[in-house]
Order: structure tokens, then sequence, then C-alpha cells
């Protein structure tokens, strides 16, 4: 499996402690209904028609050595059974109207980057942060890179879902400072139609996680209206997380938000939550309290709507 970055996003502050840079791997093999990095779910590279860009002189058409190109009523369109990724009609279009998602860089290139900021993650006791799509799928790229990057002192955090073999991950433990695990639902059948698969294997991975003290772990919940806000999910997860992993030093409920609708505009796909609203102050700060009863840590952040 050929390992694809989609982003190198520097200066972030969310993704863990103190200013991180955050690298987005290409590769998912949830399907979260929510899904606010669509970009991230297929492991290959994506070319992105941007229609606001595009002036219309069909020069990608044009130059397209295989025909894989035509314009409808709705606007340009790839054939990908014909497309063979060359790129002639990014590099030819005078507008940058196709931008292309998924790059391949080495491990070294990589290190190199990422050590450009390190005098930022000194400073403010941040970091690298590697995220997705699912980087732990991506293991066998990820372990030099995190044995290095720990050789130069610096703090890596891990963004995972946690669906995979438990000993790949603990491939990796020795060189990873915090752990960011996204727990959604401890009902498995819920967990099925939101994200499409059971949950058997995160949770369990999550108490085995739970159950070691080398690295430091922040559970993650993010709160979509009409799938994962409801009370007794809050209390499911509190209880779990009571049981099981009583060493967490953080457990954030995430408030939807619907930046990223224009994300699947652009992968011409239709997204579930498009007309969903934001979620009301009131009811993040109840569903906290809810999370405060078993975790003391339980905290709330994001968008949230006006109330009247
Ligand atoms: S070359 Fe660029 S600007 Fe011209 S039609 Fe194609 S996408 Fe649009
Ligand atoms: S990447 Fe190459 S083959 Fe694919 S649409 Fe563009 S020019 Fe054609």
């Amino acid at each position: 499996m050929e390992t694809f970055i989609s982003d190198i996003q520097k200066m972030s502050t969310e993704d863990g402690p103190g200013i991180r840079t955050t690298v987005f791997f290409k590769g998912c093999n949830l399907k979260c209904i929510w899904c606010h990095n669509p970009e991230n779910i297929p492991f290959y590279r994506q070319k992105y028609w941007l229609k606001d860009r595009c002036i219309g002189c069909f020069t990608c058409r044009d130059v397209c050595p295989n025909g894989a190109i035509s314009f409808h009523e709705d606007g340009l369109v790839f054939d990908e059974k014909l497309c063979v990724f060359c790129l002639v009609c990014a590099d030819s279009c005078p507008a940058n109207a196709i931008e292309v998602k998924g790059q391949s860089i080495s491990v070294q290139e990589l290190i190199k980057e990422l050590l450009k900021d390190k005098a930022y993650y000194e400073v403010s006791g941040g970091g690298v942060t590697l995220s997705g799509g699912e980087p732990v799928l991506h293991w066998e790229y990820i372990e030099p890179l995190v044995q290095e990057l720990k050789r130069q002192g610096v703090h890596v955090a891990l963004d995972t879902a946690g669906n995979y073999p438990y000993h790949i991950l603990q491939k990796l433990l020795p060189y990873i400072d915090l752990v960011l695990y996204d727990i959604k639902a401890v009902d498995s059948e819920k967990h099925k139609e939101m994200t499409g698969l059971e949950n058997t294997q995160i949770l369990q991975n999550a108490k085995r996680l739970g159950a070691q003290s080398s690295v430091e772990v922040w559970i993650r919940t993010p709160i979509i209206p009409g799938y994962t806000d409801e009370s007794k999910n809050i209390e499911a997860i509190g209880k779990f997380l009571k049981q099981n992993m009583p060493d967490i030093t953080k457990w954030e409920l995430l408030s939807f938000n619907n930046l990223c609708a224009h994300k699947y505009r652009l992968l011409g796909k239709e997204w579930a939550l498009k007309d969903a609203e934001l979620i009301s102050r009131s009811k993040m700060e109840q569903l906290c309290k809810t999370a405060r009863k078993y975790v003391k840590s339980a905290i709330w952040s994001g968008a949230t709507k006006a109330e009247v």
C-alpha cells in the first residue's frame, strides 16, 4: 500500500498541546456519516475541479492525452477509467482550477519538513500530530518516522479511530507521547449504522490502551446531531471509560460543525449532514455535565448555534 499524505498543516492548535504540525494521511477503514475529511477516506490520490476558479477555456480537455475529461451541465467530469494520473491537465490549467490531494513523500523528506518548526514546538510545548484518515494503517511508514522524531526530542501525538489489530498500535506506542483516541458510541449496532463497521475491535483496543501507562491518552467524542448527541450515548461512553480507562487525562466532546460541506461539493458527493444545524451551547454544557459524572477531566469544544 503506497502512502499518500493529503496535507501538512502548520501552526495547528487543535490536535494536542501547544503549537503543532499535523500530518494528514490518506485512507481510512471507517466511513463516518459526518466525516470532516472526506478527501482522506480513499487511500489513493484524487483530483478536484475547483468550479469557482475555472474560466472555461477547455485547455484541460484538449491536452488530456487519454480523452479523460469532458464537460457536462454541472461542469468538468473526469473519467477515472481513462485517467492515468499524468496531471498534464492540472499543469496546463491557466487558472489553477485542478488540484490534487495526495502527495507521496519520503520519510526523510517529511522529517526534514517537520523539524523546520521545532523551535515553535519547544517554546509552546507542542509537537507533531499524525492524523488522517487512519494513520495507523500506514504503520510501516510511520514507524521510522516516529522513531526519528522521538530521537530528535519532538512530542508526537497520534490521532486514531482504533480500528485495527492492537499489535500494530503496540509497535508504535514506544515512540508516541499522546494518543488521541476516538470513541463515538459504545452500542455496536449504532456504531455500525454511523460508521459502516461495528466497534468490537475499537473498544477492545481502548481497554488494552487503558491498561498500560506508558503513554498519555485523550478520548475524543464527536457530538453529531441525530447520531451521537443523546445523553444516553454519553452515559454509556462515560461508564466504559470509568471502568476501562481510568487514567485518561482528558475526554473532549467535539461539537459538530459544517465547515467541510464544500469538500463534499468538490468531490461531487452528497453529504447527509449538509442541512444539519449546529448544536446549542446549553446542550453541549449539559452533555459535558453528564460526562463529568464519570470522567472529571471531560470538556467540550467547538462551534455552537446562537440561542434565543
Ligand atoms: S483548463 Fe482549467 S480553467 Fe480551463 S476549463 Fe480546464 S479547469 Fe477550467
Ligand atoms: S491526469 Fe492526465 S489522464 Fe488524467 S484527466 Fe488529467 S490529463 Fe487526463
